[in-house]
Order: C-alpha cells, then sequence, then structure tokens
C-alpha cells in the first residue's frame, strides 16, 4: 500500500506537470508511468505564450529554453505552399506573435521529449512526489472515502496504491477515463495518418527557398481538407512528417517515400528514425470528472495535430486542477470548488476540436474543391492571396475563457469557450494581460502563486479582511500605475491562481461576495 494525497496515471508531459504544480503546492503523490525511458518521437514541439508562462511559474522557463535544438531566435511559424514545397504558390503567414502582446512569454519550439526530460529534473527534487517508472495502473475502483489503483511493475509484481483523488493522464486510450465510466465524443475523420521522423540534409537545402520557418504545410486538392506536413526538428536535418494514407497502410507494406516526394515535389535521400499510424479522430470526453477521479490531457481530448493545441491544452486543464486540490486540501477551497474543473475546462476543447481543427480540415478542402489554378488561374491567385490573412485572424480568434462560470465575477451571459477577442482589458474569466507597473515590473511578476489582488489606485482593505476571514492567501499587489490601470480598465484586479481575472472593478463594495464565490464557497 502505498498513502500519497493524488495518484496520477500517466507520467506523460500533463501527468508530470500535474504532479510538479501539485508539489509546489505542498500536495503530495505518486505518478505511474508504463514507460521507462522517454523516447525520441519530438511529438508536440509547438509551445504556446501561455505554455512558456507556466513554465515561469515553475522557475523553468530559462532551463526549458536551453534544451531547445532549433538556434535561439530561429523563426518558430509556417509556410503554406499549395500542391507541393516547390510550388509557385506558397505564403508564410503570420504565426502565434500576433497575439504575443497578451501573454508575458514568448513562444518556444522544442521536442517534446527535451520539454519532459526538463519537467522530469524538477519533480526529482521535490520530496512530496515520486515518479515510478515503469509501472502498469491495471484497475481501480473508488468510495466516499478514497481511490485505489492496482498497479503491475516491470518484473511483474503487483501492489496496490491508495489515495484521495486519482488523474487519470494517461494519454489517448486512457484506461482510468474508460474505468471511470466517461464517455467521449467527436468526428471520427475515419481517416489514417502516417507520421515519419526522419533525416535528410538534402532536404534541409532546398527548403532555402523559403525564409527561414519551423513548419512546412502543403495543401492539396486530392486530401480533402488534411495536410501533408513537414516540421524541424532541428535545423539541418531532422524532421517529422505525417499526412493522410490508404487505410490498409502498415509498417511492412507502405513506401515511405511516396508521401514525403509527393509532398517536398522532388525525391530527395533521408533515413527514417521513427514511423508509425494512427487514426484521426477528435474525440472530447463529456465531462473531465467522476467523483474522485479526474481526467486531463489527452485522456480527456485526443485529436489531430493540426494547429499545436493538445499538449498545450493538457497543461493548462493540469494548472487548473492542481490549484484547486490545493485549495481544497489547504482548507480555504470551498465546497463547489473542485466541482467547477470540468465545467471549465471541457467547453474549451470541445470548441477546440470542432471549431478550430474539424473546421480548419472543412474549410481547407471547401477552398481546394472551389479554387484550382488549371480551371481559373486569376481567380485562384485572387483567393489564395486572400488567405494570407486568414492564419493570422484564426490566431486571434482562440481567445480560451471561463466567462461563464461559477467562480468567476463577470456580466452576466458570458460563455466558457475557445473563441474570444484578445484584449489588456481585466475581464472576468479571462487570462490577465501582461502590464508594465510602476516600477518597471511585468504585473506577472509581481503575482502570487495563490489569489492576487492588484490594487491599481483602488482600496485593498475590504479584500484583505474578506481573504483573512476565510483563510485565503492573498498577495496584495498596491500600485500606482497609470498606464496598467488605464490598460486594464479597473483599479482593483482579483486574479486566480492560474493568472486568469477572478473579477474586476474600480470598488470593493461587495467583497465578502465576490471572495466567497470566486473559492467556490
Ligand atoms: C506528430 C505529433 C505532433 C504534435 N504536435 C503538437 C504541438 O505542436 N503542440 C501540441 O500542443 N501538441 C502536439 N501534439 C500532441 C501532444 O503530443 C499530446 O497532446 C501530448 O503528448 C499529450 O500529453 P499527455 O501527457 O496528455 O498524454 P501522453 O503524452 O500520451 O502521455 C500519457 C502517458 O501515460 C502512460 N500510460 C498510459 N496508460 C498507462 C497506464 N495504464 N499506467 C501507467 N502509465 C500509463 C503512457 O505511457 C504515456 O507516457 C502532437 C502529437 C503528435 C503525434
Amino acid at each position: 500500500m502505498s498513502q500519497r494525497q493524488v495518484i496520477i496515471v500517466g507520467g506523460g508531459p500533463v501527468g508530470v506537470a500535474l504532479a510538479l504544480d501539485l508539489g509546489l503546492r505542498g500536495v503530495s503523490s505518486v505518478v505511474v508511468e508504463s514507460r521507462a525511458d522517454l523516447g525520441n518521437i519530438p511529438k508536440g514541439q509547438g509551445l504556446t505564450q501561455r505554455t512558456l508562462e507556466h513554465f515561469y511559474v515553475w522557475g523553468l522557463d530559462e532551463e526549458l529554453r536551453a534544451a531547445r535544438l532549433m538556434p535561439r531566435g530561429y523563426p518558430i511559424g509556417e509556410i503554406t505552399a499549395y500542391g507541393n514545397l516547390m510550388s509557385p504558390y506558397w505564403q508564410a503567414p503570420a504565426g502565434r506573435e500576433v497575439v504575443s502582446d497578451f501573454f508575458f512569454q514568448k513562444p518556444e519550439r522544442l521536442p517534446q521529449y527535451r520539454m519532459e526530460a526538463v519537467l522530469r529534473r524538477k519533480l526529482a527534487t521535490l520530496p512530496n512526489v515520486e515518479l515510478r517508472l515503469g509501472v502498469t495502473a491495471t484497475a481501480l475502483a473508488q468510495s466516499d472515502n478514497g481511490v485505489t489503483a492496482a498497479v503491475i511493475d516491470e518484473r511483474g509484481e503487483s501492489q496496490t496504491l491508495e489515495a484521495d483523488y486519482l488523474v487519470g493522464c494517461d494519454g489517448g486510450h486512457s484506461m482510468v477515463r474508460e474505468a471511470a465510466g466517461i464517455s467521449r465524443s467527436g468526428t471520427d475523420f475515419d481517416q489514417v495518418m502516417v507520421l515519419i521522423v526522419f533525416r535528410s540534409r538534402e532536404l534541409h537545402e532546398k527548403l532555402k527557398r523559403f525564409p527561414e520557418r519551423s513548419t512546412y504545410r502543403v495543401m492539396h486538392p486530392d486530401l480533402h481538407g488534411y495536410w501533408k506536413f513537414f516540421g524541424r526538428v532541428d535545423v539541418g536535418e531532422g524532421f517529422f512528417f505525417h499526412a493522410p494514407v490508404p487505410a490498409q497502410a502498415s509498417r511492412s507494406n507502405f513506401d515511405f517515400s511516396g508521401p514525403l516526394f509527393d509532398a517536398a515535389g522532388f525525391p530527395f535521400t533521408f533515413e527514417v528514425e521513427h514511423a508509425g499510424f494512427w487514426d484521426l479522430r477528435n474525440a472530447v470526453a463529456e465531462s473531465y470528472r467522476n467523483g474522485r477521479i479526474f481526467i486531463a490531457g489527452d485522456a480527456a481530448h485526443s485529436h489531430p495535430p493540426y494547429g499545436g493545441y493538445g499538449l498545450n491544452n493538457g497543461l493548462e486543464d493540469a494548472v487548473n486542477l492542481s490549484w484547486k486540490l490545493a485549495a481544497h486540501y489547504a482548507g480555504w477551497g470551498g465546497a463547489r470548488l473542485l466541482d467547477t474543473y470540468s465545467p471549465e475546462r471541457a467547453p474549451i476543447f470541445r470548441d477546440v476540436a470542432e471549431d478550430f481543427i474539424a473546421a480548419r480540415i472543412r474549410d481547407d478542402d471547401a477552398f481546394l474543391r472551389r479554387y484550382n489554378p488549371s480551371r481559373d488561374r486569376a481567380e485562384f491567385e485572387a483567393a489564395w492571396k486572400a488567405r494570407d490573412s486568414d492564419v493570422g485572424s484564426r490566431r486571434k480568434a482562440y481567445e480560451p475563457n471561463y466567462a461563464a462560470s461559477p467562480i468567476v465575477c463577470g456580466p452576466p451571459g458570458g460563455k466558457t469557450t475557445a473563441h474570444g477577442v484578445h484584449s489588456l482589458k481585466a475581464r472576468a474569466g479571462h487570462h490577465l494581460s501582461p502590464q508594465i507597473l510602476s516600477q518597471g515590473r511585468n504585473a506577472f511578476e509581481a503575482l502570487g502563486r495563490n489569489f492576487t489582488l492588484l490594487a491599481l489606485d483602488g482600496d485593498a482593505d475590504a479584500f484583505e479582511r474578506a481573504a483573512r476571514e476565510r483563510r485565503v492567501p492573498l498577495k496584495i499587489v498596491r500600485d500606482s500605475a497609470g498606464a496598467a490601470r488605464e490598460n486594464y480598465g479597473a483599479a482593483l484586479i482579483l486574479v486566480r491562481p492560474d493568472q486568469h481575472v477572478a473579477w474586476a472593478g474600480d470598488m470593493a463594495t461587495d467583497a465578502e461576495a465576490i471572495m466567497q464565490k470566486v473559492i467556490g464557497q
């Protein structure tokens, strides 16, 4: 038997990040992970500004950036080409930089296994977290008092772990989700994809026809909106590639050079490091919780790797759940706080899956059916040019927020959604924008690990009293910064432990009620 507060099944990036955030907040956990090593498939490489904010909070932003394989400053964005990479029709659309003003950190790009190594190194320094590698969870049970997980290690030795809560971070085929009886829904594209990790200096040389970029997306009328997609792993030789392939494709019968050469538009020498197949599917869990069991990351939402949403959203799941569990253990989290994890996170990925991933596949398909340079060159060229700004507007429209959450105090009629408009203004349920305070420091540098009240000329006393009464750890940052106050549009901003705004206003006339609500009492 092992008695920790939380059992985490799955020590991929999301499970380890959750254990780390919980551990830093004083909550103990045991993480069981089937794999003994990290492998070498680059997978989730595109890390958003928001994800880098998490690494900043964990004190790992420098270490993460130092772990990158690409040279510092190498552009992260994308080339989109029509037909193949030698096509006369290509664009270098705006990338995540279009929303940079709204985040404290810049995005980063590195192979997922290198990012996981950074997380694991930090985890090893925490005495209240145990990472058990080569250990697989095989069965779970929950009662009113706690959870148990049956696990087996690589030598075949079994054990039963006990804890108060269990979180399934065990990927798309999650046994935790199954065992907890949580159903999924979403679009099954009925399409098999190949993933090839390879090395080719020749491809690197040919890509010099483009401005420097990290990913190369090929659109083709035959692909029904799916992509052929090259991504750099390093600069010089390392790449990954994914593309739709026929349903019967397998490692033994598949000629990898076919889709690679078609997408590139020329043959080239390459050396395969890894190849695998998977089914393209959006599958989002109906709920992220059943009793004492939660799910997070790919266990809660599987999807094609179109747009770099998976890992980034998985880390946001972890951060959202972690502060609530920690508040619960510390005694100041209200009875309803843990209930808000699922209603805050589940609608976001439902929108991502259907409106950002599936809709993009459908839009591309419609475009490619409608416009074709061999049918009407002038019409195609005009439409192709008009698409240029389209990618940037999609990035801008992705603004996940919890406006309908029961623990934020915003105007009535708010909706918890991945759609929104980025703004410097402090709005309840939305991510806080980074503003410079009077001493030249950024508001993000001033935030505490729990709730923070930014008091920019406003009177903080009522909140201070309300927090003290409920034993809510509240850091008060008093500042007279004029520009920040103006940009936030409020004198008082109550910021949650996950850097989302809980409430914003000029007068704290109802601080008692606000404080009660934001902690789920
Ligand atoms: C080609 C490709 C490119 C991608 N690009 C991006 C990108 O640019 N940006 C982005 O955000 N995302 C990207 N993704 C998605 C990203 O890789 C995933 O979203 C991410 O790995 C999810 O992390 P996770 O920890 O939830 O799940 P996983 O990484 O799947 O980890 C789950 C872990 O649980 C373990 N496990 C499973 N069952 C058990 C059990 N019963 N007991 C113990 N352990 C168990 C597994 O061994 C595994 O290590 C990409 C994916 C692919 C394939």
